[in-house]
């Protein structure tokens, strides 16, 4: 079992507060590693590393920050089966995903963020002025345990491509993935300072990060309950705030669509990494002319999840990441049946002695008005409503708090034109896949700016009007 420190300045640091927290592999409940349960000193300590860092990183030219970017891409890559295994086995997927749906993409964060980097026009000649864009000075990150790799890598690479340093609080549930972050950051050799790292409780360690005086820009991504209190937060001290949050995301399958394609994406979105997907499509509208044949390609699609050992090559899906997820998931079984819902798939699990484990499960007749609906559930439940009227269909798919993502399956001109009219930030027309480089972000309550390609790249960078 491996006991991480505190990273800061460029060496790995112990906490001052002498008190740990163990994580947990949701396999087996076995402690598989430690990390120190960090407090508002070490926060000091922290940002002032990265205080004193910012101005000679921030006089660096975008190529000499690319080329350590380019440089870190290559070491997660070479030690790209330790993340895996390790993401394995703090979260719970499927190690034969893990590269996939976790790894990879911190890969491809970081030779955006290089390209980002050097490509990017930094002063641009108008006919009134010039617009300049300039680095923060210290941009914080807090992250959750769902993705905790590229939710780090995500806002981070960009932050430091922009010429920021960063200290990242990484959730404590799953926090092993980024020290190995960070020893990669360490053996690519970036400046002292650049990037630092406190574990903790988000009480703790996020409190005193989101009140800081010192850090410039905060960029949370979690719940829509932990962002408004870490949003008002920081307020205090009036940061700049990018807010990445909770969804319940509509798929709308249309009359005439392939409804099978439809199914096999609204099962995908819905169980992979056991459902606890930010912008997972957990809401299927589907038309009631159709119910009957869309039930059934749904029984037949979910049979393919597998939930079992995440080192088991025929597992699909693994166990929920703690305990906590466990019963939160079981109770929204619960409730759906309580509310009238018909449980098409899956089973309320009785216990979780041999890990936390809960079986894909598909809820039918399901009514927007009842909580499986509304509440981002966060585990592998998708709640299936049916609609009458296309009319109705849009006033469903909208009719939430939410907007971070959405997908439409029918005829392609009517299903483009349905998505243009979703509340959302991002949308998936007949199952095409997000490109690299496209911004991504909630409308509503699920976030404040965007993450991704040039629009998550200017959420770190300061806009200044310059004339002569
Ligand atoms: P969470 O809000 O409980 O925690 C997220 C992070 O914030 C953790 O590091 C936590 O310690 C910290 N934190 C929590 N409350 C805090 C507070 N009051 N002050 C300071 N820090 C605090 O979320 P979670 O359970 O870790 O993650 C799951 C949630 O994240 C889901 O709602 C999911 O939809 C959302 N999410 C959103 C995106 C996105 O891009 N929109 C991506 C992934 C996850």
């Amino acid at each position: 079992m491996k006991k991480y420190q505190l990273y800061i300045n460029g060496s790995w640091t112990e906490s001052v507060s002498d008190r740990w927290i163990e994580v947990e592999n949701p396999a087996t409940k076995e402690v598989i590693g430690m990390v120190p349960r960090g407090n508002e000193t070490d926060v000091d300590k922290a940002v002032a590393a990265a205080k004193a860092a910012a101005p000679a990183w921030a006089e660096k030219t975008p190529q000499e920050r690319a080329l350590l970017l380019r440089r870190l891409a290559e070491v997660i890559e070479r030690r790209k089966d330790e993340f895996s295994l390790v993401i394995s086995n703090e979260l719970g997927i499927p190690l034969k995903h893990a590269f996939d749906f976790h790894v990879a993409g911190a890969i491809s964060d970081a030779k955006e963020a290089a390209d980002l980097a050097e490509s990017y026009e930094y002063e641009k000649q108008t006919d009134a002025g010039v617009i300049r864009r300039e680095p923060f000075g210290v941009v914080a990150g807090i992250t959750p345990w769902n993705y905790p790799l590229t939710q780090a890598t995500y806002k981070l690479f960009p932050a430091i491509a922009a010429g920021n340093t960063v200290v990242l609080k990484p959730s404590q549930n799953t926090p092993l993935c980024c020290c190995l972050l960070t020893e990669a950051i360490e053996e690519a050799e970036f400046p002292a300072g650049v990037f630092n790292m406190v574990t903790g409780a988000g009480g703790e360690v996020g409190n005193a990060i989101a009140l800081h005086p010192d850090i410039d820009a905060l960029s949370f991504t979690g719940s829509t309950a932990g962002g408004i209190e870490v949003g008002k937060l920081a307020l205090n001290t009036v940061k700049k705030i990018t807010l990445e949050l909770g969804g319940k995301s509509p798929l709308v399958v249309l009359e005439g669509a392939d409804y099978e394609a439809a199914v096999k994406e609204a099962c995908s979105s819905a169980f992979m990494n056991s459902g606890q997907t930010c912008c997972a499509y957990t809401r299927m509208l589907i038309p009631a002319s159709h119910q009957d044949e869309i039930e059934a390609l749904l029984v037949k699609e979910a049979a393919k999840y597998i939930a079992g050992d995440p080192l088991d090559p025929i597992s699909e899906v693994g166990p929920l990441s703690s305990e906590r997820a466990f019963e939160k998931v079981r109770d929204y079984l619960k409730k759906g049946l309580a509310e009238g819902a018909r449980l098409l798939v899956g089973e309320v699990p009785e216990d979780c002695e041999h890990g936390y484990y809960v079986k894909p499960a598909v809820f039918v007749d399901v009514k927007n008005d009842m909580i499986i609906a509304k509440e981002e559930i966060f585990g592998p439940v998708l709640s299936v409503i049916s609609y009458e009227t296309k009319e109705e269909a849009l006033a469903v798919a909208n009719d939430t708090p939410y907007g971070l993502a959405g997908a439409v399956f029918g005829p392609q001109e009517e299903a483009l034109d349905f998505a243009r009219r979703i509340k959302a930030g991002f949308l998936c027309v007949n199952g095409a896949a997000g490109g690299s480089g496209m911004p991504f972000g909630g409308y509503k309550q699920s976030g404040i700016g965007r993450e991704g390609g040039m629009f998550g790249f200017e959420e770190f960078l300061e806009v200044k009007a310059l004339f002569w």
